[in-house]
């Protein structure tokens, strides 16, 4: 049984505390209520203040090893039961092409978690594309291909709309401003203390720092698990995507082009070399991002240069093999879920719903 103790000089006691506002935290709070639970969810600052703000909200339902594709799945199915569920998820389809060398094929089929096969693209497909992509190019050993249509999502709209769920029952809370430095455990309790030393209890806790994981109090844990935070960039391409305009990967590069229908213009998502660099250092996009994208944009799609105009960046946990830990830290009653690895935002339902699982000795993905 739960009780609030507010004002009593108790610690308010909830039965689940999840820390982390973002993507991951929401959805494992609005799971949680849904399992019945009295939930408080904790956030350092106060919503949006993460990586889930600036997500691009791709969804490319791969992963390059089995687990990684099992997470997939597993998201895309729980993503299906959230739009059901909540009459809308913020979710659209978005047809994508695939720019990638030639041998290199068979290992981007074997990533898709649906089984699905790229296929070469048609010359409609390809003739969109050159509308679309103005000087698309590429190299001899390249091929275009296309596969069925991904998703692009809002990840801060959904998660706005699952803490509005949450909050829509008056015993579960947003605490803001808390920032947690200690769990520890009291009378069978789990404790969260914050660094002025205000503190509250809950039966079980959910840990979902995103970036913030090796300043709070699973850093150790995180550490252990070879967790290292990271710069992520996605600049701005001015100029508006045609209608049906699909989204182009550059599979060998790990970058991406996404229309960006709210924005009117482009996302060009490219992968920054810039380890280590947390979410409270001042980040910015620098000459090392710009050169890596003018780069990729003078070689494939070199009409797109003059529209290369400012971006989003932040920084995102990174686990080993891109894999998310959702793990115990510590005991049963405690659990972890980091390492979105810049994929965050399509794998979170299952971390999320993992992260319940362990905690209610229920079978995980
Ligand atoms: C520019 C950019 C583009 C991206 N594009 C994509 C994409 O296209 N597709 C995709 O799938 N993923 C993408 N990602 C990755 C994805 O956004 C992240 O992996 C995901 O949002 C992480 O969600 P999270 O809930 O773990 O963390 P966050 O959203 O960062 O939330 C962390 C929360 O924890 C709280 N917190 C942390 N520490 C404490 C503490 N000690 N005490 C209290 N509160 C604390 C914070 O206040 C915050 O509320 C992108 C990321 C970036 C930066």
């Amino acid at each position: 049984m739960s009780e609030r103790t507010t004002g009593t000089g108790e610690a308010p006691h909830y039965d689940l505390a999840v820390v982390g506002a973002g993507a991951v935290g929401a959805l494992a709070a609005y799971y949680a209520v849904r399992r019945g639970r009295r939930v408080a969810v904790i956030t350092h600052a106060g919503r949006g203040t993460g990586a889930t703000r600036l997500s691009a909200g791709f969804d490319t339902p791969t992963g390059h090893n089995p687990a990684q594709r099992a997470l997939a799945a597993r998201s895309t199915a729980l993503f299906g039961e959230l739009a059901a569920g909540l009459g809308d998820a913020g979710r659209a389809p978005v047809d994508v092409r695939w720019l990638v060398t030639r041998e290199k094929t068979a290992a981007l089929d074997a990533t898709m978690a649906d089984g699905g096969r790229t296929r070469p693209v048609t010359e409609e497909q390809r003739a969109l594309l050159d509308r679309t992509f103005p000087g698309l190019a590429h190299d001899d050993d390249q091929v275009l291909l296309s596969t069925a249509p991904m998703t692009v999502g809002q990840p801060q709209w959904l998660t706005d709309r699952l803490l509005d769920e949450v909050l829509g029952r008056p015993d579960n809370t947003l605490l803001e401003g808390f920032r947690v430095t200690e769990v520890r455990r009291t009378d069978g309790r789990v404790e969260l203390v914050a660094a002025d030393g205000s503190r509250i209890t809950a039966a079980k806790a959910v840990l979902a720092p995103g970036p913030w994981v090796l300043d709070g109090p699973v850093a150790a844990a995180a550490r252990e698990r070879g967790a290292r935070v990271k710069k992520v960039v996605a600049f701005h391409i001015m100029t508006p995507p045609p209608p049906g305009a699909p989204a182009l990967v550059l599979e060998d590069a790990d970058a991406f082009l996404l229309p960006h229908r709210p924005g009117g213009h482009w996302i060009f998502s490219i992968t920054s070399p810039d380890w280590d660099r947390g979410p409270d250092e001042p980040l910015a996009i620098d000459a090392r991002d710009r050169e890596l994208a003018r780069t990729l944009l003078a070689r494939h799609v070199p009409g797109f240069l003059p529209h290369l105009l400012g971006g989003r960046v932040f920084s995102d946990c990174f686990t080993p093999g891109h894999l998310p830990v959702v793990d115990t830290v510590g005991g049963g009653d405690v659990v972890m879920a980091i390492g979105g690895s810049g994929s965050g935002y399509r794998l979170a339902p299952t971390m999320a719903e993992d992260a319940l699982n362990l905690l209610d000795g229920r079978p995980r993905t």
